[in-house]
């Protein structure tokens, strides 16, 4: 076929025939997020440029590689969200929303945009299930967002997926750190890439997150975040440690995640899984103390995280795990004829009302290729009908599975028996007999 115009690199589409599996990551989502308490927020797809060079700091990558920024009147730019957080801090702080009290819980389904290298897992336009929490400086409150994480992804019958946890600290100190950092890698500047070369002067932690494996090699020896937290931070930590154990969450400390945006402070954490390809992040988030007020807000203590959809499926698809089929039709009609055809337009149009998945014939179709179609779209019962069926007032419901054939009356209350029929056989073990006539 040759289509004039393609996909864009790095998008995709989700057809009808895979878009259950969407459905349901996006169900498991949002229920346990609500479970938990978290309220769904809903923004814009485009903000201010400044918001994200702001709010997701303008010495990383996505701020400085791959935002998708479009020029409006004036010097005004607006910029395709590369994240969640930013847009939904601000819009929390444009709403009023903690205003309502104590903490507040939001989460999140959209799309991010980020002008990335298209690979497998790595798109420019992908979907984040995100959730931030706001309000509480508790160790608990990261255990809780954790846990959330943790839960959405066991719910979804994940396996093999290593949560990595660090603190990154305070930005008393992160100065101290990033001393050491800066004198640990200046010796191999000349080594490093030409982005960590970049990092050594503007933000030295980012060393640690190079995909590069020549510099993960220099890295290898740097000192560790771990050895220059301060007093509360380290306590801090120690108390989101011991709430994980007592959730029963298993995590592995590891001092070099830093992440890749520069709101954190404290906790980081991401889920990682190599049943993807290379170790690949399917979740990400921490706490953000400094954020709120970069915003603009009164300072407030935040936390988050984002779990990248597309990564979520492919483990999934990965691990054999099962997602929820559809529906599917329960009833397929075939009419033959013009009078069937209303008659059959008639009842479907009543069956549907009381809630059944019901089609019938829209191309006029012979019998044998209408029965094809309903076999094809997985009709659990089948119903012919015929001038025949039509003067006699009489029909034969067809369940597809069994073959077995149940005849009804066709009189007033015909539509309302033919639903309950159907529903009860759909619902196992539910008697059928008195539906019949
Ligand atoms: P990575 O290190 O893989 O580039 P990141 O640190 O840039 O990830 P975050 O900004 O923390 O990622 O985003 C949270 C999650 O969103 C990631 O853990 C990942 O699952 C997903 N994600 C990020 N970028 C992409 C992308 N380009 N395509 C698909 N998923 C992505
Ligand atoms: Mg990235």
């Amino acid at each position: 076929m040759a289509l004039t115009v393609k996909r864009p690199n790095g998008t995709m589409d989700a057809t009808p025939s895979e878009v259950y599996k969407w459905h349901t990551i996006e169900r498991v989502a949002k229920e346990t997020a609500e479970q938990f308490g978290f309220r769904e927020i809903r923004i814009p797809t485009f903000e201010d440029t400044g918001l994200f060079v702001r709010g997701v700091g303008d010495t990383t990558d996505v701020v400085q590689k791959e935002m998708y920024t479009v020029s409006s009147t004036g010097d005004k730019t607006y910029t395709l969200r590369p994240e969640g957080t930013a847009g939904t801090i601000r819009a929390v702080l444009e709403n009023g929303i903690l205003n309502e009290g104590l903490p507040q819980k939001v989460f999140y389904i959209l799309s991010c945009f980020r002008h990335e290298k298209a690979q497998k897992g790595r798109l420019r336009e992908f979907h984040q299930f995100g959730c931030e929490m706001l309000g509480s400086a508790s160790p608990l409150a990261d255990a809780e967002t954790i846990s959330l994480a943790s839960s959405v992804i066991s719910r979804l019958g994940i396996k093999n997926v290593e949560l990595n946890i660090n603190s990154i600290g305070c930005p008393e100190c992160r100065a101290k750190y990033r001393q050491a950092l800066t004198a640990y890698f200046e010796p191999h500047r000349e080594e490093l890439c030409d982005t960590c070369k970049e990092r050594l002067d503007k933000n030295p932690l980012r060393l640690l997150d190079c995909k590069s494996k020549e510099d993960q090699e220099i890295a290898k020896d740097a000192p560790l975040i771990t050895d220059y937290l301060c007093d509360e931070c380290a306590e801090h930590f120690e108390a989101v440690k011991k709430y994980l154990g007592i959730m029963g969450i298993d995590y592995k400390i590891n001092p070099k995640i830093v992440r890749g945006l520069d709101y954190y402070t404290r906790t980081v954490f991401e889920f990682l899984t190599t049943d993807i390809g290379s170790q690949a992040a399917v979740c990400a988030g921490g706490r953000y103390d400094g954020l709120v007020e970069t915003l603009g807000g009164k300072a407030t203590p935040a936390l988050g995280f984002a779990m990248g959809l597309e990564r979520i499926i492919l483990t999934m698809e990965s691990q054999g795990c099962e997602f929820e089929e559809p529906e599917g039709c329960e009833l397929y009609i075939a009419p033959m004829g013009a009078k069937a055809a209303d008659t059959a337009t008639a009842l479907i149009t009543e069956l549907r009302d009381m809630g059944v998945y019901a089609e019938y014939d829209l191309i006029g179709r012979s019998l044998k290729a209408q029965m094809k179609y309903a076999d094809k779209i997985g009709a659990k019962f089948v119903i012919v009908l015929g001038d025949n069926e039509i003067e006699q007032r009489q029909v034969n419901v067809k369940n597809m599975a069994t073959g077995e054939q149940t005849a009804f009356t066709i009189d007033d209350s015909f539509a309302e028996r033919l639903s309950d029929f159907i529903m009860a056989s759909i619902v196992e073990g539910l008697d059928t007999e008195g539906l019949i006539q």
